[in-house]
Parts: C-alpha cells; structure tokens; sequence
C-alpha cells in the first residue's frame, strides 16, 4: 500500500450521538474550520490541537453505523481512512449502549486502521448501572481504550495523548479477520487470493476487505472493481452471486445479515465473562422498551405519531411567524426607504425588485429552517425520529422510500401550507442516497404555502361552493402524486435496493437545549452560507427577464403624452398626490374620473411592457404548446414567474390582465375578473391548479436540491421532469373535460 500517511494527522470516527463533536469541541475549541467534502453536503470539520510542540490536526468524520456504502456519510467516512490513510483513529463509542457502538469499531478492525477507544459518556453508563472492565477490554481487542466524559472534557489529554504518541509509531494496518460461517469464508479466501493476486484496489485497502464488500454488494467498490479489471470483477461477483444464491437456499439469508450476525457474535464474545456488567432494572435500556410498549404501539403508535408530526408541523410553520413577519417588514421598510431616496431608473429597479426581494426572499426563509431544524433535532436526538421511520417504513417502502421521507412531505405541505425548502432539508434523515433523491425530487409536490393563495383564488373564482372539498381533494391529489412518482422514479432512473431496516431502536434520551441549538445553527448557518448566494443571483435574473427590454422609446412615448395631457387637466394638488402615489382628497366626479384613467393606463403600459419583456415573450411563444391544456400568454408568464415564488403568479396575473384598483383604492379581486372573462371556466381553472401544484419547483427549493443532492443534474432534472408531469396531467384533464363534455 501507498504511504501517505501524516503524522500529526487524526480522525475522529464513530456512531452518530455518541458525543463526536461534543468531544471534538471540547479539545480543539475555538481552533477549528468547517468546510464540506468536495461536491456534497457532508460536512466536515477540522481543528487543531498543540502537544509537545506538534499540531495535531484533527478530523471529525461523519457519524456513521457502517462502512459498507449505505449512504454518502459512510462512502465519505471510509474514503477518507483509505484515501487520507490517517496513522489513528479515535473511535468513539457511547460506553451506555456498548453493544451497538462495537459495531463500526469491528468494522474499522476489519479495515485494519490502528484505533484508539474513546469510552465516551462513562456518566451515563454509571448512571445506568454500567460498569466496563476497561483493561480487560483492552487486552481482548488489543487496541488502547480510554475512558471519557466529552461533556466536561474528563478524559480528553489522556486521549489525545495516547493518539499523538501512537501516530509517531507508525503502525502498519492490520486487519481483524472475523469468521462468517463455512460458506462465507470459505468464499472470502478464494476472492481475497485473486484480489491480493491480482492487485487489485491493493493502494487503498486490504484483499479481504475487499472481497467482504464484493459480498455485501458495495456498488463504490464494485464500481472501482468493474472498472480496474473488468473480468476479475467478474469472476468476483460470480462467486458473490453463488454465495448468496446457496444461503437463501440453506439458511434463507443473505450475505450482509449472515455478516451482520458474526459479527453481532464477535462482540457479544468480546464482552462476555465480566467484561460488562449491566445492573438491568434500573437501567435506560429497560426504560426504553417500557416506553416503546406505548409509543410503537399497534393502536397507540401511530396515533401518537401523526400527533407529533403535526406537532412538529405547527411548530414549523406557526411559532415562527413572528420573526417572519419581522423580517418581512423590515426588508418591505428597507424597499420603501430605497424607493424614497433615490431617482427613478433601472438602477432603483434593480436594488428595490432585484436585490433587496432577493435577500429578503433568501433570508425570508430562515425562521422556517431554523424552527424545523430544532424540532427535527429535537425528534432525531431523543431517539423518536426512529420510531417513526420504524412505523412508516412499510407503507413507504413499497413506493421505494424510506419511513423518515414523511418528514420531508409534511414540512413540505404534506399539510397544506408548508415550504418545500426547509421540506427538502428535511429529508437529509434519509440514509440511502437513492431513496433520499426520490424524497427530494417529489416532496415539491406538495402543496406549499405558496401555492395556496393561487389555489384559494381559481377556487373562489370557479367552485366557490366547494372550497373545503376542493382543498381536502387538493391534498389528496398531491400525496397521490408523489408517492406514485416516487415509485416511477425508484423503478426507473433510480433503481435499487431499499436500504435493509438493520438499524435497532436507539434507546431514548433527553438531548441538552445546547446541543439542540448547536445542530440548529449549523444548518440553518449552512443554509444561508451555501444556497443564499445562488438564490439571490437566479433572484436578480428574475427581475431582468421580467423588465427587459423595456417598451420601445416610441411606445413609451405614447403612453407618457396620454399621461401629460390627462393630467395636464387636473389641479396642482391633485396632480402632485397622483405623482406621489397618493390618494388625492376633495376631488370633484370629473377630476376622480380623470384620475381612473391615469391608473388605468399606468397598468395597460405595465401589461405592455410584460409583455414586451423576455419572459412575456417566452409566454407568447409557449401558446403553441401550451394551448393544449387551455393557457394563453398570460397564464404563461404568470407560470414563468410562478419559477421566482409561486405566490407570484398572483400579482403577474393581475399585471397581464392590467388589473389596478377601484376607485376606493381596494384591490380589483383577479378571481372575480377571472370568472368574468369568457376565455375561462372551471375546466381550465382546474386544468391550471394541477399544472401548478406538480410543474417545476420554484428556485430557492431548486436550487436546495441541488445543495442537498450535491449535483446540479437533479435540480434541473427536478424542473424538466415535474413540468412534464404537469403538462401531461393538466392536458389530460383540460382535454378529457372537453371530451367528457365539462368545459
Ligand atoms: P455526535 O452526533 O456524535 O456529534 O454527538 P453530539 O456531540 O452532538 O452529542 C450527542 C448528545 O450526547 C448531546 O446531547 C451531548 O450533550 C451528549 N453527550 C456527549 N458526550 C456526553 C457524555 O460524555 N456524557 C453525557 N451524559 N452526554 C454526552
Ligand atoms: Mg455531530
């Protein structure tokens, strides 16, 4: 194998809650960097730590149960132990749940990388009546064990120092082998003998390695396999094939459990005779299963948790109104001043309707991340989250999701009036990338918060007798579609395997408010820092599209002598009211009508210039297609700015139909103009509230998925396909209405 290894370089690995970055914190305080892998949303953190005049540079991976390629966390944990090869590892390990957290420690054994053992949250096994024989332990895994409380930092110099003197030792790897049963490693030595024969993947890991991974299916290195040496690859799966094909034969398994079982037994050996002694009654894994006998009851279970996701739900979207409404009026406050202080122009237009609509929209939407992520964190620190995953997994597993997609529906607007951008974050509980991905791409089905002034318009407009069952039906339709496509798209583009529910129950815990508003700011924090810049620049672009190019001079010229010679009819005071944008007091009948006229020409030079701009053009041109399902130029550019924020499509749709105010100053109702208009009926209404519920997500959630996703490809997969999606079905409906004889 290749050295590369750095001395003075240290990585922190283990379970997720098992007090990683509390231990992190607590030895590298203030000195440390946060940054991501390259090209994905995992993060990670850096810091340094100074000892006998070295600076240890630390690693903290992310959590992770496995280091088979389950989801990005673990592709991202390993790579870096075989790419990065760091001389230690500290491996830390929740010492109350022992067991479980020996899981990833066997597996890092088996990779061969020399660990030291971080016994974290001794306290807490204390406290449970735990007591660890911790030489013992030790001497049986033959790697160095130190015990530590991260949240006072007891433990932590002695633990760094046994790392910094073991990494100046220089220890070559050396794998742990484990024996999975007859068949297992009967396969195990032929494949390594190839593997070691032929050299392959020999620079990063060992031959045994993998050969395990060829067994549990690892598509990483079976990938890297298939492309270093096509026909060993071949062979190797051959015999993996064979493997798996004899043990649901014999023992109706298959290999990843078979692996899971021995090595479950490997531990369970490891802690027998005295090692860890449990006083069980008391403790909170007994608790725990009390507490589950209610909460994943049969009956109970699923009651109590459709309470808390619409707990979680009002949490979300209510209790953080107030600094939404703050924030609104602060950047509508900032927008006046603006428009106060500065001469008319494109450069007043840019900074009121570009760049502070922009950020306002960009920071808008942090009240609503912040309060899902705490209540996330919340759900995900105490244990429950798994609950839920656990209860649901059924029902959504046989869409191709996971149990914890719910979350991202809910928040979504899985209950009407959610936000698909804090709802795309939510899904990164998912663990499998595939079935996160299928998460991401269909929560936008839902029906937003933004989505629900449009549709309470059409529907006021066109079925006002039914509102309540338009909206039920409405929700319907929207849970309907994205599970159904989440289905599509898990049976297509994403084909795979669902990720095995391997994963035990952790047992519950009270989190600390600290620790709550620490992963709360990390995200929320990582939210502005990452998607803000993108949302404001695609925000700019926006406001160009809608306002260039501008009427002709000679257009523009008509429209100012009408205005010069209406005015030019009224009195000094009126005129400069008009000019102001107030509302002139004591006129007489024929200086209001006057007036009237102004506005009402003051909202034809806005239609026309939408319509003279680039987006009113692309709405023209789109009525050859469009035209199938019944939408003119008008409905397209209110779709086309629909794109900035779906609550857009209003106030553009008012604008293409030169809507104003009356003569009291009350907005004309659009819906009331709409069911007026002899071009529309309920059969187009209807056509466009399924085109807007499913056709493209707007941009700030675009561009979160392509954040969360890590590639551009899905966002603009996410755009292309749902328009699609809406197209066919609103055609459907539009034309099957015709058909049917409704229109
Ligand atoms: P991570 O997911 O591994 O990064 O875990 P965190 O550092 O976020 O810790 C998870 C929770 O365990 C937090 O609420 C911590 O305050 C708590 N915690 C961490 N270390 C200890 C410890 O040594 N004892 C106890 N009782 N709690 C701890
Ligand atoms: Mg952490």
């Amino acid at each position: 194998m290749t050295e590369r290894s750095d001395k003075d370089l240290i990585a922190l690995a283990g379970n997720p809650n098992c007090g990683k970055t509390t231990l992190f914190n607590a030895v590298t305080g203030a000195r440390q960097h946060v940054g991501n892998y390259p090209g994905i949303t995992v993060e990670k953190k850096e810091g340094y730590y100074h000892l006998d005049g070295r600076t240890l540079r630390l690693v903290d991976l992310p959590g992770t149960y496995s280091l088979t390629a389950y989801s990005m966390e673990e592709l991202v944990a390993r790579d870096f132990l075989v790419q990065e090869r760091p001389r230690v590892v500290i491996d830390i390990i929740d010492a109350s749940n022992l067991e479980r957290n020996l899981y990833l420690t066997v597996q890092l054994m088996e990779l061969g990388v020399p660990i030291v053992l971080a016994l974290n949250m001794m306290d807490a096994a204390a406290a449970r009546g735990v007591e660890i024989d911790v030489e013992e332990l030790s001497r049986r895994l033959g790697v160095p064990v130190v015990p530590t409380v991260a949240r006072t930092g007891k433990g932590k110099e002695k633990l760094i120092g046994t790392a910094a003197e073991m990494s100046l030792q220089d220890r070559p790897w050396t794998p742990l082998h484990i024996s999975y049963g007859p068949d297992i490693d009967l396969a195990l030595e032929r494949m390594a003998a190839e593997i070691a024969a032929a050299g392959l993947m020999a620079d990063v890991q060992p031959a045994r390695w993998t050969a395990l991974k060829y067994l549990e299916a690892d598509e990483q290195v079976v990938g890297r396999g298939r492309a270093d040496n096509p026909d060993l690859s071949g062979c190797l799966e051959a015999v993996a094939a064979q493997v798996a094909d004899h043990l649901q034969k014999t023992l109706d398994s298959y290999p990843e459990a078979m692996i899971a079982d021995h090595r479950y037994g490997f531990i369970a050996a490891l802690l027998k005779g005295g090692v860890v002694k449990e006083n069980r009654k008391s403790d909170r894994l007994f608790l725990s299963d009390q507490l589950d006998r209610v909460l994943t009851n049969r009956f109970f279970g699923p009651l109590i948790m459709m309470a808390t996701l619409y707990a979680v739900y009002q949490f979300t979207f209510n209790y953080s109104q107030l600094p939404v409404a703050w924030i609104a009026a602060g950047f509508s406050s900032l927008g006046r001043f603006a428009d106060s202080v500065m001469p008319p122009g494109p450069l007043k237009s840019l900074l009121i309707s570009g760049i502070i609509d922009g950020v306002g929209g960009v920071v808008g939407f942090v009240p609503l991340i912040a309060f899902m992520f705490l209540a996330i964190a919340f759900l995900e620190d105490t244990g429950y989250l798994a609950r839920v995953a656990y209860m649901l997994d059924r029902v959504f597993r046989t869409f191709g999701l996971h149990g914890s997609s719910v979350m991202a529906f809910i928040i979504s607007g899985g209950i009407a009036g959610g936000c698909a951008v804090p709802g795309v974050m939510a899904a990164r509980t998912l663990r499998s990338s595939r079935e996160r991905l299928a998460t991401l791409l269909t929560a936008p089905f839902m029906n937003c918060g933004a989505k629900l002034p449009v549709f309470a318009m059409l529907i006021a407009a066109f079925f006002a007798t039914r509102q309540a069952q338009m909206m039920f039906l409405l929700t319907v339709l929207s849970w309907t579609a994205a599970l159904l496509f989440a289905k599509l798209i898990r049976s297509t583009i994403l084909r795979g395997p669902s990720t095995p529910f391997l994963l035990e129950l952790p047992p519950y815990r009270l989190p600390t408010f600290k620790g709550l508003l620490i992963h709360t700011w990390e995200r929320t924090w990582e939210y502005i820092r990452r998607a803000g810049t993108l949302i404001l620049a695609i925000s700019i672009l926006f406001w160009a599209l809608m306002s260039y190019p501008g009427l002709p001079e000679s257009e523009k010229k008509i429209y100012d002598e009408q205005r010069q010679s209406l005015l030019a009819g009224l009195s000094e005071n009126v005129r400069a009211a008009v000019a102001e944008g107030r509302t002139p007091e004591g006129m007489t009948p024929e200086q209001a009508k006057t007036v009237e006229w102004v506005h009402t020409l003051d909202h034809e030079q806005a239609q026309a210039t939408l319509k003279h701009s680039i987006a009113g053009r692309i709405g023209s041109g789109l009525e050859y297609v469009s035209r199938y399902c019944g939408f003119d130029w008008r409905t397209n550019v209110a779709l086309l700015s629909g794109f900035a924020a779906k609550e857009i499509i209003i106030s553009t749709l008012g604008t293409a139909y030169s809507l104003g105010k009356t003569k009291r100053g009350q907005d004309i109702p659009l819906s009331d103009r709409l069911a007026a208009d002899s071009q529309w009926n309920p059969l187009k209404a209807f056509a466009l509230i399924v085109f807007i519920m499913l056709y493209a997500p707007c941009f700030a959630t675009v561009t979160c998925i392509i954040r969360e996703s890590g590639a551009w490809k899905w966002g603009l997969f996410s755009m292309v396909f749902n328009t699609a999606v809406a197209f066919l079905l609103a055609v459907l409906v539009y034309r099957g209405g015709i058909w049917l004889g409704v229109g």
